[in-house]
């Protein structure tokens, strides 16, 4: 099996690391990256200026070389299928990332985005996630990792079809704490946004958003899965939502008149 592996935290990370540890055992794994952090990015491509890549074969302890690209992770995936990858890979792998991608964080997550752009090109994408809890906990991203692998390697047993998009989220202080696995819906759950304002050095106001706990829906309309992936996560369970890239709502019909 051939694995194309990304990521939107950029090299700096050992979530990238870990995940390659790990996919080493599934199949031939090629990482092509974004250099610098592009969490929140969401699905956004670099147009206006050409996409530098540079091939580093010092990154892993391997030495198998890596292919560092300065741009974003959906450049990263078109990049790859377009143009580096001489055979196409099976699956896309995008993470793991440093916190959770719940709620409506699966808009603007970079992580998410690649896995998207992977399904638009008719290829099978995984987002992983580790939850963050707070700033100061250390992230096992090695025992994450194995987790990951597991969950995905019985995903594949159950034969999606080519184009599928999971988001998997792995609660915190994964190992003993996992409780299970749930197939869960996005929860769409809102709050409005808060921002801290102050003077930047230059005297200049600025606004900052400040990340804020996420909140359930209280009705879900779905008739599908029927769990929140913040409720599964937030209870220790690895959430497992199965995504689409039509968004299209097809739940009522509009007459025009
Ligand atoms: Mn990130």
């Amino acid at each position: 099996m051939n694995i194309l592996l990304t990521n939107d935290d950029g090299l700096e990370t050992n979530g990238l690391k870990a995940l390659y540890q790990e996919l080493k055992q599934l199949g031939k794994t090629t990482i092509i990256s974004p250099i610098t952090q592009q969490s929140a990015v969401s699905h956004a491509i670099t147009i206006f200026s050409p996409l530098f890549v540079e091939k580093v074969s010092n990154y892993l302890p391997d030495k198998t070389h890596i292919y560092a690209v300065r741009g974003t992770p959906a450049d990263c995936v078109k990049l790859a299928l377009g143009k580096i990858l001489k055979k196409k890979p099976d699956i896309v792998i995008s993470g793991i990332n440093a916190g959770a991608n719940i709620g409506v964080d699966v808009f603007y997550s970079g992580t998410v985005a690649a896995a998207i752009e992977s399904a638009l090109w008719g290829i099978t994408g995984f987002a992983v996630s580790l939850e963050k809890p707070n700033n100061t906990i250390k992230l096992d991203f090695s025992s994450a990792a194995k987790s990951a692998v597991k969950i995905i390697k019985s995903l594949l047993r159950s034969k999606p079809p080519k184009g599928s998009i999971f988001n998997i989220n792995l609660p915190a202080g994964n190992g003993n704490r996992i409780k299970g696995i749930q197939y869960t819906r996005q929860d769409c759950g809102f709050l409005p946004d808060q921002f801290v304002s102050g003077i930047d050095p230059r005297g200049r106001k600025y606004y900052w958003v400040k990340p804020i706990p996420k909140k359930c829906q209280p009705k879900p309309k779905t008739n599908g899965f029927l769990i929140s992936d913040i409720k599964a996560l937030k209870e220790g369970y690895v959430s497992i939502t199965p995504l689409k890239a039509n968004l299209t709502d097809g739940s009522y019909t509009i007459n025009l008149s």
